[in-house]
């Protein structure tokens, strides 16, 4: 609560330091650019600011980025006021709840487990499927086996009090529709670059509240809820992850810088994508984050209410998005 508390809300030229004469790929952009100090740690929503925290203080210790966005995202995965990341999420429409993640390096190096049960901590499972298996993404009882076999505690199946008290309230009317709502887009995505260039992302979620059982959305997707290429940045998603998985958005973004767009840019042009593919857009929300390898940043959100934390060494700084609508 300290570092909530600590945070400067600043628009994001707010938070700019304007750079004249960037070279290279940036030079034909018509809008002043961004260029972030390095290393830096974004993060989605109100909750990135103690997650960056965490993951800047583990930066500190090991100095391995990848380090960092795990530790970072960890901090969310215990928080008991979030309600779509980690046990404490609100569950599937059958009470149950479950949990997707993902972690991936800038080498190209990624692990992933969805649809798990009983599992604190989805992302460190994510990153054992990355390091110790010949797969990439491992998913249900499968994944909760990985984890038993890793020596993980496996929970106690049941909900948190506030899940228990929502769930009890959505079944008297047992309605499913998404909502633009932040409380319900919630999940955590956090992408980080270090002082050489080493890039690394994580991303962790309880999904959609009330989902079907079985349902996966798009965080523990490679290349929809996250991507990382150290030749050219990082992209991460929160939001309807049916609409994001569409555009496999933050591939989208990553090959966006590629061909040359600023991460703003990238990210807005995803979002026009996403608008342009989605029936009903008007009812769903989702926002990118995304920083490419000179620590330029860009944030875009189909409706206004996103928002994100900067962090570096000596700051941390909770920023709202511009949006499509
Ligand atoms: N993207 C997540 C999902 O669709 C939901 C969220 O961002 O809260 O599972």
């Amino acid at each position: 609560m300290s570092e909530r508390r600590k945070f400067i809300k600043k628009s994001i030229l707010g938070s700019a330091i304007l750079v004249p004469g960037i070279s290279g790929a940036f030079a034909n952009s018509s809008k002043k650019e961004l260029l972030g100090e390095k290393p830096l740690i974004l993060s989605t929503w109100n909750h990135g600011l103690p997650a960056n925290a965490a993951a800047i203080s583990k930066l500190k210790e090991t100095g391995s980025i990848l380090d960092a966005v795990e530790a970072g995202v960890m901090d969310t995965e215990l928080d008991m006021d979030n309600l779509s990341v980690g046990l404490q999420g609100l569950p599937d429409r059958e009470g149950i709840t479950t949990l997707d993640a993902s972690i991936m390096t800038g080498d190209g190096s990624c692990g992933s487990v969805a649809f798990v049960r009983q599992v604190k901590h989805p992302i460190s499972l994510a990153r054992v499927v990355m390091e110790k298996t010949p797969h990439v993404m491992i998913v249900g009882e499968g994944a909760r086996q990985l984890a038993i076999s890793e020596g993980f505690p496996i929970e106690k199946e049941e909900l948190s009090p506030k899940a228990k008290e929502a769930y009890e309230k959505w079944k008297v009317t047992s309605k499913y529709k998404p909502v633009i709502n932040i409380e319900n887009h919630d999940t955590i995505g956090m992408i980080g670059i270090d002082k050489n260039g080493q890039m690394a992302g994580s991303c962790t979620t309880s999904g959609l509240a009330y989902k079907m059982h079985g349902r996966v959305g798009d965080s523990p997707i490679i290349g929809a809820g996250l991507y990382v290429d150290n030749e050219v940045g990082a992209a991460t998603a929160t939001g309807l992850g049916e609409t994001i998985i569409r555009v496999c958005g933050s591939f989208l973004i990553v090959e966006l810088m590629r061909q040359g767009r600023t991460p703003q840019e990238a990210c807005e042009e995803a979002v026009r994508r996403l608008v342009s593919k989605s029936k009903n857009i008007k009812d769903v929300q989702a926002g990118f984050l995304a920083i490419n390898k000179e620590g330029q940043v860009g944030a875009y959100a189909i409706h206004p209410g996103f928002n994100f934390a900067q962090g570096t060494l000596s700051s941390n700084a909770l920023i709202d998005s511009k949006s499509y609508f």
